[in-house]
């Protein structure tokens, strides 16, 4: 394999502390040294000034849709937006169809990302049968297999009885349960976080305790059975309390938030004129939440920034907003909008950002990537700061367009994706 010297680059990686000029040298996929000036004969040299040169992203809750729904996306076209994203590593979630809580599941994500994948993929498994909620997978012979979380994600499971039983199994492996928190009585036929602008707008509100009510309960559950407790996309401030709490209290719980909860909120509805791309779970919530959100990255009360990528195709999203389904693709959007809306005016540290997209979620996983050491595989990525542009879904690698982020101004993209050692997405094209 050839050797790559990526020159003067701005190297942040924080699981070592580094926020620097540097160049790194990599050959046969892993990083072989990163220094001032290293001074190393390479196949290829990539001269990086002006951009920042970070660990390969890792986005633990994506949705891919295959099996079962080729038409939204495929791990194809789903790891080549990822690619186009910056993210050289995606966990992907088990709602397929068929969905994965099987050993041929396992094997069916494991071949296919081996065929046609173009970046990492992490499979996840269904905490119990189907998503039906009732009776719990075999986990051991699922991690055998490859799968290196368990989800019910799109699902809550309602049964405590079942949650506290899955705790106790994946606790014996020490493997997180990345838990959708949504109580499925209190969210009911609604469409958007409950308050001022649902009243406004005549829709049906979901409670913010709709979230909270299964975070409480799964926080005991978690310091009861001795499992962890991954929460997914944490949307809410009373939410953000009771994760706070049970950190201050030792008990084994982390917690992610996305993009879109960051950056927007109810009002974006209204702003929109009911744009259906606007409608997800949890559902923006109000301002005070976003800036609780904010507040809890800062604090590391939140661990992880995940993109909860959920492709669904114009057909179905081209409806009243009351009909359409819920989710928004966030693979491609995720480090424009994060650096425009959240880096650049100074509200969070771009090594922050890094660190909650590589690091951080890498040692909730046990995965052993997410950093620049030497010895590690070479997954880049190299962000350019400057470059100002507008979202368009022309350019999108993803199936699906159903991004609320389509029409805004951002400054920074994306320069270039760099997988094992294997530039494979530079500036717009993707190289393989
Ligand atoms: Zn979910
Ligand atoms: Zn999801």
């Amino acid at each position: 394999m050839k050797s790559l010297l990526i020159k003067n680059g701005h190297v942040v990686d924080p699981a070592n502390g580094r926020d620097e000029l540097l160049d790194v040298y990599i050959r046969n996929g892993i990083i072989k040294e990163v220094g001032k000036r290293v001074r190393r004969k390479a196949d290829e040299t990539l001269d990086a000034r002006g951009l920042y040169v970070v660990p390969g992203l890792i986005d633990m809750h994506a949705h891919l849709r295959e099996p079962g729904r080729e038409d939204e996306e495929t791990i194809t076209s789903g790891t080549r937006a990822a690619a186009a994203g910056g993210f050289t590593s995606v966990c992907v979630m088990p709602n397929t169809t068929p969905v994965i809580d099987s050993q041929t599941g396992i094997k069916y994500i494991v071949t296919c990302a081996q065929t046609n994948g173009v970046v990492n993929v992490y499979p996840i498994a269904a905490i119990t049968k189907n998503r039906q909620g009732e009776e719990i997978n075999e986990f051991g012979d699922l991690i055998t297999h490859g799968a290196i979380a368990f989800s019910d994600d799109g699902r809550p499971v309602m049964n405590s009885e079942i949650m506290r039983r899955a705790l106790e199994y994946t606790a014996m492996f020490d493997v997180p349960i990345l838990d959708h928190c949504e109580d499925l009585n209190l969210s009911e036929g609604g469409m958007i976080n409950e308050g001022y602008t649902s009243t406004i707008l005549g829709l049906k509100g979901i409670p913010s305790s709709a979230e909270s009510t299964l975070v409480g309960r799964d926080i005991e559950l978690a310091e009861f059975t001795g499992g962890r407790v991954h929460i997914c996309h944490v949307s809410t401030r009373p939410s953000i309390e009771l994760i706070q709490l049970a950190k201050h209290q030792d008990i084994r719980i982390t917690a992610e938030v996305t993009p879109h909860h960051l950056t927007l909120t109810d009002e974006t509805v209204r702003l929109s004129s009911f744009n259906t791309n606007t409608k997800v779970k949890p559902p923006l919530c109000s301002e005070m939440d976003r800036q609780s959100l904010i507040n809890a990255l800062l604090s590391g009360t939140i661990d992880v920034i995940a993109t909860d990528h959920a492709p669904h195709t114009n057909i179905e999203k081209d409806k009243v907003y009351t009909e359409a389904p819920f989710g928004l693709i966030g693979l491609e959007t995720a480090v424009p909008v994060l650096l425009t809306d959240l880096v650049n005016p100074g509200i969070i540290p771009f090594s922050l950002m890094i660190e909650k997209m590589t690091i951080s979620p890498a040692r909730i996983l046990k995965l052993d990537r997410g950093t620049l050491s030497v010895g590690a595989v070479a997954d880049v990525t190299l962000i350019t700061p400057k470059k100002r542009w507008v979202i368009s879904a022309k350019r999108f690698f993803s199936k699906s367009a159903n991004s609320p982020f389509i029409g805004k101004r951002v400054k920074g993209a994306v320069h270039g994706t760099i997988v094992g050692g294997r530039l494979i997405y530079l500036q717009g094209k993707m190289l393989v």
